[in-house]
């Protein structure tokens, strides 16, 4: 017997970026849809606070331009976001490394060629040849990571034949800072493939009125219950029953826009490939201090550069200095300065069970040597802590990856960075097209989609504007396995 049929067609977990676009673009293909989110505010790791008179990014700092990013600018278009140019700026002088005593800017750019951006001469012409070798393997797809001839090889394996500075100063620095990665632990393949496809840092950009602007364009146009914890999943009968101490909340299916242990943790998927993917999803915690400062300080003074990588040999405990008032002016009053410090990934482990207040004292002496008369100059500190920072991609996990998204659909999805293994916002909002693609799918798919006439668009609902170019090549065959 088929219980009788819900109000919602799907409900989303999860009011992060993935969650989010999941939702927009089955709301576009004609479904009704709600998010369901823990927090008092959406934006997941991409949020943004606004106090003191300053807009306080708590994760998620930056994006490369169109060709690196393109879920998320076809999200922007979508959205109008991008009709005032200046909405949507970019980053000047974006990344430095520091070496030697101060922050060598124009990294990840080709002006870095020419003025060393922390390498050595021998350095410069290994990482030309690095290059030169990852572009001629021609298959680095951060869509699909796990298909490069690459295959189990480590970050460190990819760097060792080359000069051991590319891994001190400029890779170690990149994967440990920007993805929270240990280079002797974590695949090659999604990294190479994603600093391919972002091309130079000149051209990233952020939003200016604060790095969760995407995150609350979509929740305007969505039904979104904030202060909502989905506490269990469960589903038979055509039905998915998600429960919360608000209440239980049943739809015809689920996304499960949340973190892989997360995501585990409230639904038995019973598929092999599914918990085998999940289990081997790790995250790496993060930590970041915001300092409000009554005087624009940062690493190399007036002509900082936003992020400044801090290499392991110069300090254990921090992987990066931003100031963010560099990254743009509405950041920070006038006159003021805001500068975050954002813990190695040792660091994190290290301090992320301490109070904030012994939290923000460590970095603060440590940022010390990198900002001189930092502390003096400290007008509010907030520490924010990410037990799930950012998803970690080991080369077991990414051997996996091909199966999990080979799964056949089903009525409870999944969307995040990690889906992707790929520890930032691209990765999201990708995943959340391919979620939604299967969902519609399945609803196509489900025995009641034939007769129903508040049925999405008949049986197949349309495939979303914003959606519609291809985000992945496509691995899966998106069809249930009765229907093959
Ligand atoms: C310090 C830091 C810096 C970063 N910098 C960048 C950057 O510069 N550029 C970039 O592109 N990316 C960056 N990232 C990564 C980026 O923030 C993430 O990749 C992105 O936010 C992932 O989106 P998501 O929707 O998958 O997950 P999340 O953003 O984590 O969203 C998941 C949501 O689910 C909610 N949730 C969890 N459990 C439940 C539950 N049981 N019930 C209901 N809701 C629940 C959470 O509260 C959260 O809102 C950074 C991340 C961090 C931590």
């Amino acid at each position: 017997m088929t219980a009788a049929r819900p109000a919602l067609d799907v409900a989303v977990v999860g009011a992060g970026p993935a969650g989010l676009a999941a939702a927009y673009a089955l709301a576009e293909a004609g479904c009704t849809v709600r998010v369901l989110e823990a927090a008092d505010a959406v934006g997941g790791r991409m949020r943004t606070v606004r106090e003191h008179g300053c807009l306080i990014d708590t994760g998620a700092e930056m994006f490369p331009g169109r060709a690196g990013y393109p879920a998320t600018w076809r999200l922007i278009t979508a959205l109008k976001l991008d009709r005032d140019p200046d909405a949507v700026p970019n980053v000047r002088d974006a990344v430095a490394v520091w070496r030697d005593g101060r922050p060598r800017p124009h990294v990840g750019r080709p002006l870095g060629l020419l003025t060393g951006a922390g390498l050595g001469l021998r350095a410069r012409v290994d990482l030309v040849r690095l290059q030169a070798r990852l572009a001629r393997l021609g298959d680095l797809d951060p869509a699909r990571p796990e298909a490069s001839a690459l295959g189990a090889q480590t970050v460190a394996d990819l760097v060792r034949p080359y000069h051991r500075d590319l891994h001190d100063y400029l890779v170690g620095p990149l994967a440990c800072g920007f993805f929270g990665w240990d280079p002797e632990r974590s695949a090659a393949a999604p990294l190479a493939a994603h600093l391919a496809s972002c091309g130079s840092s000149a051209s990233w950009h952020t939003y200016r009125d604060g790095m969760d602007t995407l995150a609350r364009a979509l929740a305007d146009r969505l039904d979104v219950t904030t202060g909502h914890p989905v506490t269990r999943v469960t589903g038979d009968d055509g039905l998915v029953r998600l429960e919360s101490p608000r209440g239980t909340v049943t739809a015809r299916a689920a996304v499960l826009a949340v973190p892989a242990p997360v995501a585990a943790r409230l639904y038995a998927d019973e598929r092999e490939a599914v918990r085998t993917f999940l289990d081997e999803c790790g995250y790496t915690p993060m930590l970041r201090v915001s300092l409000v400062l009554d005087e624009p300080l940062a690493p190399g003074g007036a002509h900082a550069s936003f992020a400044t990588l801090i290499p392991a040999d110069a300090d254990r405990l921090l992987g990066v200095i931003t100031a963010d008032h560099r990254k743009h002016p509405g950041r920070a009053p006038d006159g003021g300065g805001l500068v975050s410090l954002i813990a190695s990934p040792r660091g994190a482990a290290e301090l992320l069970g301490l109070p904030d207040r012994t939290v923000a004292e460590r970095l603060i002496a440590r940022g010390e040597r990198f900002v001189p008369g930092l502390a003096a100059h400290v007008a509010h500190a907030r520490v924010h802590r990410f037990e799930h920072g950012l998803p970690e991609a080991t080369p077991r996990a990414l051997r996996l990856r091909g199966a999990f998204a080979r799964r056949s659909v089903a009525a409870v999805e999944y969307a995040g960075d990690w889906a992707m293994l790929r520890p930032c916002s691209e990765g999201a909002v990708a995943s959340a097209a391919l979620a939604a693609e299967r969902i519609l799918a399945y609803l196509a798919a489900a025995p009641d989609s034939q007769d129903s006439p508040d049925s999405p668009a008949g049986a197949a609902p349309a495939r979303p504007a914003a959606m519609s170019a291809p985000v992945e090549a496509r691995a899966s065959d998106p069809r249930p396995d009765d229907q093959r």
